[in-house]
């Protein structure tokens, strides 16, 4: 399957439509977001965006080139409510579920590309979504590909109970087949990235970067204070915050995310062009 590439920064026919920032309050063009990647024109905060827009920003166009899109959870435990809520998750988003796997190129460099959908059931972690990305870690190691995974989750898919859970060893262990056989993974987390999705396969990358002001963790900040009885610092589980502390070797503002992985795939070895949006 393939789509067409609509990231690249254009004058929106809508240009008179204009969008809020939740953080500074100030209203911009949407031409504008999007010719910022939907970050904030003013403050830079940013905008969540799908899976499918993700792949276009990164890889070259016309390269993308979708993996396993038949796979949806199969409601393992029969959970009250859950069917209907996977179909209006589907409706509302058009995918199957919240990982979007596919092979594509980077500067003609070919990658797998994983990423998680937060619009689609906070990008938690199903035992479909675990089958899916191990199945793209699988075919990197198999065809020996740079492996890049964007991070969005809010943890185990708590409908899916222990299938969930089971999901962050499956993962772990298909990282680490691939690490042995000497892959390059670069991880990529974004807001947010939390619970069983942080306690595996997101942070056991070669390189980890992440998105500026992401929400990264294990549990969230409140149920450590109430664990702890303590207070947490200004920006505790932020990506300014773990970058300071060693957790995350560069942050990167999305607009400038291609150009970085570029230069990392470049570092090792790989036979990137300086290839244009439009190559
Ligand atoms: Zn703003």
């Amino acid at each position: 399957m393939q789509f067409s590439r609509q990231n690249k920064p254009h004058p929106d026919k809508d240009n008179d439509v204009f969008i809020t920032c939740k953080k500074c309050n100030r209203r911009s063009k949407k031409s504008q977001w999007i010719s910022h990647y939907y970050a904030c024109p003013v403050c830079g905060k940013l905008k969540n965006i799908s899976a499918n827009y993700r792949l276009s920003i990164i890889l070259d166009q016309g390269s993308i080139r979708m993996m396993d899109t038949n796979i949806m959870s199969q409601d393992p435990l029969d959970f009250p409510g859950y069917k209907e809520k996977l179909a209006l998750a589907k409706e509302k988003t058009g995918l199957m579920e919240s990982a979007v796997t596919a092979t594509g190129k980077i500067g003609k460099q070919k990658v797998v590309c994983i990423v998680l959908d937060s619009r689609f059931f906070m990008g938690s972690m199903s035992d479909a979504v675990g089958e899916k990305v191990t199945r793209g870690i699988e075919y990197a190691t198999k065809h020996h590909l740079p492996l890049i995974i964007f991070a969005a989750s809010g943890g185990a898919r708590m409908q899916e109970g222990i299938f969930s859970l089971m999901q962050m060893a499956k993962t772990s262990d298909a990282i680490e087949e691939y690490e042995r056989n000497g892959g390059l993974y670069i991880s990529v987390l974004t807001h947010p990235t939390t619970g069983g999705v942080t306690a595996s396969f997101a942070t056991l990358a070669d390189i980890t970067l992440a998105e500026p002001g992401a929400l990264i963790g294990f549990a969230g900040p409140r149920v450590i204070e109430q664990t702890i009885g303590k207070k947490l610092p200004e920006g505790f589980q932020r990506s300014e915050y773990l970058y300071q502390h060693g957790f995350v070797d560069q942050i990167v503002p999305r607009n400038q995310l291609r150009d970085t992985l570029k230069r990392l795939l470049r570092l090792h070895g790989m036979n990137v062009k300086e290839a244009s949006y439009d190559s």
